[in-house]
């Protein structure tokens, strides 16, 4: 099995990326968010207590995003891979998800990092208000504070990959097709 990490802040394009990863190298797509909003449809007990942080632009518990992560796993032993976006988040969630992994035998294999700007980010996310209805892309106030999480919590995992030797950057501020191309590229070395 093959697993990767698509690494980014809010907007920088990681669940569209991953789709096409998906598509063209026969992965399974884990994305927190569409798991977290998926259980907030479905009116369950672990979607009620997400709701509000959401909306507000927090992160959910790590115990919570661990708990949907290791059951899409474990449902999906056939998978020849996965793509793991917006996944992990935090240091706690990524040393927990490699001893999860260790456990199964397995490793992260690459994190694709896509870089842009926070000026871009915001363009991104106004944009996607318009098609999608989230809550969080709503008010400027909100995105901002997805964007001070994203380098107060998640940049540290950069560090944290970089001595793993795993970590990759892509320039994210091309058309979908250039960035996915890069991303192809580097997926094939990783593969070799
Ligand atoms: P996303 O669709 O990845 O932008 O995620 C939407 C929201 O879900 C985030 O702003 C967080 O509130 C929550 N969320 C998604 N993934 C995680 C995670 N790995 N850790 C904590 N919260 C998360």
């Amino acid at each position: 099995m093959k697993h990767f990490i698509i690494f980014g802040p809010p907007g920088a394009g990681k669940g569209t990326q991953a789709k096409l990863m998906v598509e063209k190298y026969n992965l399974r797509h884990i994305s927190t968010g569409d798991l977290l909003r998926a259980e907030i449809k479905a009116g369950t007990k672990l979607g009620q207590m997400a709701k509000a942080l959401i909306d507000d632009g927090n992160f959910v518990p790590d115990e919570m995003v661990l708990k949907l992560v290791k059951s899409e796993i474990a449902h999906h032993p056939d998978a020849s891979g996965f793509v793991f976006d917006g996944f992990p988040r935090t240091t706690t969630q990524a040393s927990a998800f490699e001893s999860y992994l260790k456990s199964l035998g397995m490793d992260v294999n690459g994190v694709i990092s896509i870089i842009i700007s926070d000026e871009t980010v915001m363009e991104r996310i106004h944009h996607r208000a318009l098609i999608e209805d989230r809550k969080d892309d709503m008010k400027d106030e909100i995105i901002r504070n997805r964007i001070t999480t994203y380098h107060a919590k998640t940049e540290p995992l950069i560090d944290y990959y970089k001595k793993q030797e795993k970590y990759h950057e892509i320039d994210g501020e091309g058309t979908i097709e250039d960035i996915f191309a890069k991303i192809s590229l580097l997926i094939e070395r990783l593969s070799r």
